[in-house]
């Protein structure tokens, strides 16, 4: 168990908890702290908040920003954001705007291949008006049978060149980390281990982000084998980044970490909190 779990998502996204009971869930477990980093959205902070006052749990406003990299999906954490910043605040809509025309793109995808009905399928899942996400697709496609869960929804549907997937340019990498530093926030690199780049490309990535000003990278997720939680503590070491850990928790029964269920950090690295 880690006292800190930095990575986590509500319905205001594609979590299934609302964010009083994600906040109500890291407390029995013991949490002191829980950032609730929602996909492109800030909307549940004020309800978690709210929820852990007068408890032992502090609550950081978070968000986990998409972003397109040399032509790649990333994810970028900010966390100690500001919600009512007025940068943050536009950038997030104009992402969640893309994200409803994408989402009809990929149910005409889904028709093209003989699965009629997903775009209103999938918004039977959705929780928030505001944000429709490729895991909304994923329940509805178990729910009919097309998938035993949602690793199997992902790797049959979701991957390049399956209809799950259509191209799509997200935030731009600096303007995501500009955003977060204009709401006062750290920005962190999530699950880098994740995208699939070269150890090349990666370098790339790592030298543009410590340009940029980026802060820190995920070291521990679900989404990292441990060879791959290494490799993160070595780039968080070569390149100068803090390091930060989260359990991606969604759902109790989808996620493979319940909150706070993280191994802790490697030794020799500037964990973010010691920022703070
Ligand atoms: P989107 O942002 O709409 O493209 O959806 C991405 C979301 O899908 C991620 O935030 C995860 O919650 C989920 N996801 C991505 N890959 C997988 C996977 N292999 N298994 C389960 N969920 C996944
Ligand atoms: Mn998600
Ligand atoms: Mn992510
Ligand atoms: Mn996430």
């Amino acid at each position: 168990m880690s006292p800190f779990d930095l990575h986590t998502h509500s319905t205001i996204s594609d979590g299934t908890l609302t964010p009083a009971r994600l906040v109500q869930r890291a407390l029995a477990r013991g949490l002191d702290v829980l950032a609730l980093t929602d996909h492109d959205d800030t909307g549940g902070i004020d309800e978690a908040c709210r929820e852990a006052e007068g408890t032992p749990l502090r609550v950081l406003p978070g968000v986990e920003i998409s972003v397109t990299w040399e032509s790649r999906t990333l994810h970028i954490v900010g966390l100690n954001v500001d919600p009512g910043n007025h940068t943050l605040a536009a950038g997030l809509a104009a992402i969640r705007e893309g994200r409803d025309v994408r989402a009809r793109r990929i149910g005409e995808s889904f028709a093209k291949a003989g699965i009629h009905g997903a775009f209103e399928g999938a918004k039977r899942y959705v929780t928030s008006e505001r944000l429709v996400s490729r895991t909304h697709f994923a329940r509805f496609l178990i729910e009919r049978g097309h998938a035993r869960s949602m690793q199997d929804a992902f790797k049959r549907y979701m991957r390049a060149g399956r209809p799950g997937h259509v191209e799509h340019a997200w935030a731009a990498l600096g303007d995501a980390v500009s955003w977060i530093h204009a709401a006062g926030g750290q920005a962190v690199i999530a699950h880098p281990a994740r995208y699939g780049l070269t150890a090349t490309r990666m370098r790339r990535l790592l030298g543009e982000y410590r340009d940029l000003r980026g802060d820190a990278i995920e070291v521990i997720s679900p989404s990292h084998t441990l060879a791959e939680a290494e490799d993160s503590a070595r780039c968080a070491r070569v390149f100068g980044l803090l390091a930060s850990t989260g359990s991606d928790f969604h759902d109790p029964d989808e996620s493979p970490l319940d909150l706070g269920a993280l191994p802790p950090l490697p030794m020799g690295l500037a964990p973010v909190w010691s920022r703070w």
